[in-house]
């Protein structure tokens, strides 16, 4: 098993890059690493001649009311994980190490971050697109990668990324999921084993909303009804949104006549899930 390198500061993080082969691949992640972190991994490696994934549970991209303290944690588990991938470095910082003192600056996408999550989760996307914007500096990736399970992030990201002209190619990757559809999720540990079982509601009422689309119905409306009414027969979920909307935009359709993306968060109990489906 080739060598990981932890590194825990910004510092330590430059001097090692310095001179490291090109290109380079950043993972961005928040740890408690499974299966879909690992695809992106791996195409980072097979596309890049040094790979840094980064491990940091990001205070500012959690509310209030959200599960900063409650999301999940296994340091050592992860680097494991990490040295079975073959990553080169493992950037694990504490939290001064990110947002330095003083640290006073924002980055915030405009109408792409809006809608869906941005309007469930206020500040998420700030958030997100501020220490995605320090990672890619810090680390002056030539290409980074993302799973398309968060596709509203995916999308924020490549905004900023081109409107800032970033060097960094952002890729996405397909959603890895469960045998039961159920996307992977570090979130989904928290589920109880009732909860895991209905949480495949997600799934299905995505593909209910794709069966109907693939047999000709082209209402927004008709989509949103299918997914509702999907999740409404699982007593354990409570849907927080639906949405078909332009797959450019995120702007809700009424009439499906360019490419499009469902998407949905459920939650089940304290726990929210989101997923979604390109249709087109
Ligand atoms: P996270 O640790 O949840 O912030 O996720 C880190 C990266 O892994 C993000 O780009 C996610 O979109 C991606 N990711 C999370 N779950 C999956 C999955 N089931 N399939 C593919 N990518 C994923």
């Amino acid at each position: 098993m080739p060598d990981t390198r932890v590194i825990r500061t910004r510092a330590e993080l430059r001097k090692a890059l310095a001179g490291a082969p090109r290109p380079i691949g950043l993972v961005p992640t928040m740890g408690w690493l499974h299966v879909g972190h690992r695809t992106l991994m791996t195409r980072s490696r097979l596309e890049n001649a040094t790979t840094v994934a980064s491990i940091f549970v990001n205070p500012r991209q959690f509310g209030e009311a959200d599960d900063f303290q409650r999301y999940p944690r296994n340091e050592a588990r992860d680097l494991e994980i990490c040295a079975q991938e073959g990553i080169d470095l493992v950037w694990a910082p504490p939290v001064d190490e990110v947002y330095v003192p003083g640290f006073d600056t924002t980055v915030a996408v405009g109408s792409v971050s809006r809608p869906l999550e941005g309007a469930a989760r206020p500040g998420h996307f700030d958030g997100v697109a501020t220490v995605v914007a320090i990672l890619l500096g810090l680390v002056g990736a030539d290409r980074a990668y993302f799973g398309q399970k968060d596709a509203q992030q995916v999308m924020v990201i490549k905004r900023m990324a081109r409107d800032l002209g970033l060097p960094t190619a952002v890729e996405a990757c397909p959603t890895v999921r469960e045998p039961d559809g159920l996307a992977l999720s570090s979130r989904n540990v928290h589920l109880t084993p009732d909860e895991r079982t209905a949480a495949a509601v997600l799934h299905r009422a995505l593909l209910a909303a794709r069966d109907r689309w693939l047999a000709g119905e082209r209402s927004g409306d008709a989509l949103r009804s299918a997914m509702r009414a999907t999740v409404d027969g699982e007593p354990l979920a409570r849907t927080d949104y639906v949405s078909v909307a332009d797959a450019d935009t995120l702007a809700e359709l009424d009439h499906i006549d360019s490419p499009a993306v469902l998407s949905l968060a459920v939650r089940f109990g304290a726990t929210r899930l989101i997923d979604n489906e390109p249709l087109g």
